[in-house]
């Protein structure tokens, strides 16, 4: 597919046109960001990790009927994805507390819920990012009260989903954000799970240590970020090499798979 102009550049990754107006190429930048860009890095090998992550369970997503974006991984930091026209918000979902969860409530870190906790936040970095509830969705019309319903069950089908994918690999999802979009295919508007779905948007804690797997590794500065993320991706079965995989070695691996 034949990679147009850039349509726009987020903090993690880059969208470009294609020669099919419906359809747009995702780019996985190493870009590492924290506190609305207050923190940056750059991670040699992250964007090839949570591509390979990202594509492994929104391909899965499909095969349990929950609509995204995907269509196929081009090469070790591309995707072929539909283009939506983003809903301006942060679709959270928490099932034990922590992050801003616990800073902005008290509750105790690490306090498992009694049932999941869905959070919106209104996506406007110079804002901060601010939490937002279910009437200010529907008042501003971001969504209807229906196609809330509508993402508010595809949220809870997910965390099912992905709390037993996790689960069965040995990790404990703590918490997740998602963004959903409209597409506009044949000019039938439809809302879809967009985005990526990556340690970079999880919180992952093993489920024996809970050591973190996750982006807090670079937001707290705990190092060994790129190992961490190559656990997570050696469980699920995306690479199997010996574990301490370096930024480099992925990047080689995945150009060699590309060859092959
Ligand atoms: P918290 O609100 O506790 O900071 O984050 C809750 C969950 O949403 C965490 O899994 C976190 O990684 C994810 N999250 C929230 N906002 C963002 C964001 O702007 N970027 C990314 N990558 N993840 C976010």
């Amino acid at each position: 597919m034949k990679k147009g102009k850039k349509l726009y550049e987020g903090k993690a990754k880059i969208i470009y046109a294609t020669p099919d107006k419906n359809l747009v190429i995702q780019y996985f930048k190493d870009d590492a960001t924290a506190f609305n860009n207050l923190k940056k890095s750059n991670i040699e090998g992250k964007g090839v990790i949570n591509n390979r992550i990202s594509e492994h369970i929104l391909s899965n997503l499909s095969q349990v009927g929950i609509k995204n974006h995907l269509v196929k991984r081009l090469n070790m930091r591309e995707q072929l994805v539909k283009l939506v026209d983003i809903i301006p918000i942060e679709f959270i979902v928490r099932n034990i507390a922590t992050g801003s969860l616990t800073k902005r409530l008290g509750i105790e870190d690490g306090t498992v819920l009694e049932r999941p906790l869905i959070e919106y936040c209104l996506k406007d970095d110079k804002l901060g990012d601010p939490i937002i509830s279910k009437e200010h969705i529907i008042t501003f019309n971001w969504l209807s009260k229906a196609q809330l319903d509508l993402v508010d069950g595809n949220l809870k089908r997910l965390n099912d989903f992905l709390l037993g994918m996790f689960r069965g690999v040995g990790i404990k999802l703590v918490d997740f954000k998602v963004e959903f979009g409209f597409t506009n295919e044949s000019n039938k508007s439809e809302i879809i799970l967009a985005d990526e779905i990556s340690p970079d948007t999880c919180r992952l804690w093993d489920s024996i240590t809970e050591k973190k797997l996750d982006k807090d590794r670079f937001r707290k500065d705990l190092g060994d970020l790129i190992p961490a993320y190559t656990e997570v991706a050696k469980r699920l079965g995306i690479l199997h090499e010996q574990s301490n995989v370096t930024a480099v070695n992925v990047t080689k691996l995945s150009s060699v798979k590309k060859k092959k």
